[in-house]
């Protein structure tokens, strides 16, 4: 299903009466059969989106659009149908926590009033798909959050949706469930054709799982574009600062995938990054450059970044010398297909 926002604004009445634009001007197109990522700080609006786009608030203006349908107008009935197809899956997981796992999971097809044994079949095959087909009679609350995880998933997937939300889906897990959990969506998301859309302040979860991507910020996108694309040429300061944090020193250096993080030799910041795409090599690049032009460099950081499709090599470097060699190099840099990039303060790991 393809979902449109066309100009979306919410605004909230604070307890001293001024006005707090939460959604300010949001247009987006989220492409059918793959997972679109919403990231932005705490405070830039995800929740107030992802409650407008899954028809859980309206909007004051514009509209959201299911497959060139509009449905922020709908009401009553037509509604909670077209709610029944929307999956949704919460941080905190939001289950019933003395019922047993496939309690969870029956509970929206008992709402829709199925027969028993339709119901049964259908959560043995949810649970399987989930891979927690030993664990239906446990109680909620003796699981791991993982595990609940995978039981909300598979509550999510009960009747059939055309779309998963995911609201901070693995913010309260571990790096390595929350890895385990991220490919789970994945893999079902390829299964069953749906479009996901998640909502993370996590860049590792763009990185991960995701193939669009928009930034938020402050209400309004910053930027958007394919998760290459965004990890290879961000054009905002606030989509740099997410990217810094994956640098060692950022806020999340310590979790996630350490061996494909970047690696510090120095403790001062670099003054350029090079951003090497695919399978191109830096070494030779660099090299070459030392030969050509009477430049020195001096490598601060470097690692890969391991996105699905491609690899993006990271290198953190001085670069000194006069001004016009100086750009003379750069030109051969970027010539060579590095992507060249003044490194900012966000960047600079202080
Ligand atoms: P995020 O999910 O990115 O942290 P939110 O959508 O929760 O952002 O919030 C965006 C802004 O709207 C914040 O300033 C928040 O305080 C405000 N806000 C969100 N919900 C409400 C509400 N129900 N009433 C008043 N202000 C709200």
């Amino acid at each position: 299903m393809r979902i449109n926002l066309e100009n979306l604004v919410r605004v909230y009445r604070s307890s001293s009466g001024a006005d707090i634009p939460a959604v300010n001007g949001v247009s987006l197109s989220v492409e059918p059969n793959s997972v679109f990522g919403i990231i932005g700080k705490s405070g830039a609006g995800k929740s107030t989106l992802v409650r407008i786009m899954s028809l859980l608030e309206k909007p004051d203006s514009g509209a959201v659009l299911y497959d060139g349908e509009r449905v922020d107008t709908l009401d009553g009935r037509a509604l909670t149908a077209r709610r029944r197809r929307i999956g949704m899956i919460f941080q905190n997981f939001n289950l019933f926590s003395s019922r047993t796992a496939a309690k969870n999971v029956a509970y929206p097809l008992e709402i829709c009033g199925l027969p028993a044994a339709e119901i049964n079949r259908r959560v043995e095959n949810l649970l399987g798909l989930v891979g927690l087909s030993d664990r239906a009679s446990s109680p909620v609350s003796r699981l791991s959050g993982g595990q609940k995880q995978r039981v909300a998933i598979a509550r999510a997937l009960a009747n059939n949706p055309d779309v998963l939300f995911c609201d901070e889906a693995t913010s309260a897990l571990d790096p390595g469930t929350t890895r385990s959990i991220l490919d789970l969506i994945r893999e079902i998301q390829r299964k069953m054709n749906l479009t996901v859309v998640m909502v993370t302040h996590q860049m590792e979860v763009v990185r991960d799982a995701c193939d669009f991507v928009a930034v938020l910020d402050d209400g309004r996108i910053a930027e958007t574009g394919t998760v290459e694309e965004i990890f290879t040429r961000p054009q905002s300061p606030v989509t740099r600062s997410f990217l810094a944090n994956l640098l060692p020193g950022g806020s999340h250096a310590e979790d996630s995938k350490p061996a494909s993080g970047l690696v510090r030799w120095s403790e001062e910041g670099g003054e350029y990054i090079l951003r090497f795409v695919g399978d191109m090599t830096g070494e030779p690049v660099l090299s070459r450059l030392a030969r050509k032009f009477d430049v020195e460099f001096n490598i601060r950081a470097g690692g890969i970044q391991h996105l699905p499709e491609q690899n993006i090599g990271t290198l953190l470097t001085d670069l000194s010398g006069s001004k016009e060699e100086l750009a003379r190099a750069l030109d051969y840099l970027r010539s060579e297909g590095v992507l060249v990039e003044k490194a900012t303060e966000a960047e600079a790991w202080t």
